[in-house]
């Protein structure tokens, strides 16, 4: 089964989802109940084009490399080696 990235486009919670490629895609995130969870079409990285949530850590004047929300709970050593 291929595995599609999922992110909130309100809470920025990223995950990936097994699905089979009959199943209808996921809308509702699971970290917030809101319908703004869509499958990213770019799998390969997080090359995120025009999604809010990344811009706006920007403006805070740092580059939003730490507490990227991407690697969540199950983590990939480079994130929480910090
Ligand atoms: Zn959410």
């Amino acid at each position: 089964m291929p595995i599609y990235a999922y992110q909130c486009s309100a809470c920025g919670h990223a995950q990936d989802e097994m699905q089979k490629v009959s199943d209808a895609p996921l809308t509702v995130c699971p970290q917030c109940g809101q319908s703004s969870y869509s499958k990213q079409v770019t799998a390969a990285g997080f090359a995120l084009k025009g999604n809010g949530w990344y811009a706006t850590d920007f403006k805070n004047g740092q580059p939003a490399k730490s507490g990227a929300p991407a690697c969540g709970a199950s983590g990939c050593g480079g994130c929480s080696a910090g």
